[in-house]
């Protein structure tokens, strides 16, 4: 956990969020500010700035539960994203995926 990380009071409940799916290593919330209907993230509870920070072991659900998101959404078009250092366009410091679903455009958002 560290102290000032907008996802850490997340995952400690600090902040509110739309959780999407929960276990001991990994958790998934709707972003605040989608990009399109459905748009979710997802954290690993261990905090590291970079993927490259993260042990392995804490990474291993990410990918499933964001396949399994999407599913969920029932979405045939989407972006799984994840930015690494300002230049990259990362915003928060915690790693984190996204899932942005691609509505088709008479759908409206996105
Ligand atoms: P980044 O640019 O770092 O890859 O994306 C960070 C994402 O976190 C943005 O899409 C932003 O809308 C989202 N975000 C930032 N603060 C909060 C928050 O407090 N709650 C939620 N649910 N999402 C947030
Ligand atoms: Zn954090």
């Amino acid at each position: 956990m560290a102290a000032n990380c907008i996802f850490c009071k997340i995952i400690k409940g600090d902040i509110p969020s739309m959780k999407l799916f929960e276990s001991e290593k990994t958790l998934a919330f709707l972003d605040i500010n989608p990009l399109s209907y459905g748009h979710a993230l997802i954290i690993p509870k261990h905090h590291g700035a970079k993927l490259h920070e993260i042990p392995p072991e804490h990474l291993t659900e990410l990918l499933p539960v964001a396949s399994r998101i999407a599913s969920a959404l029932g979405c045939e078009n989407y972006n799984i994203l994840q930015n690494n250092g300002r230049l990259a366009h990362q915003e928060v410091d915690h790693v984190h995926f996204h899932v942005i679903p691609k509505p088709n455009e008479t759908e409206g958002l996105g």
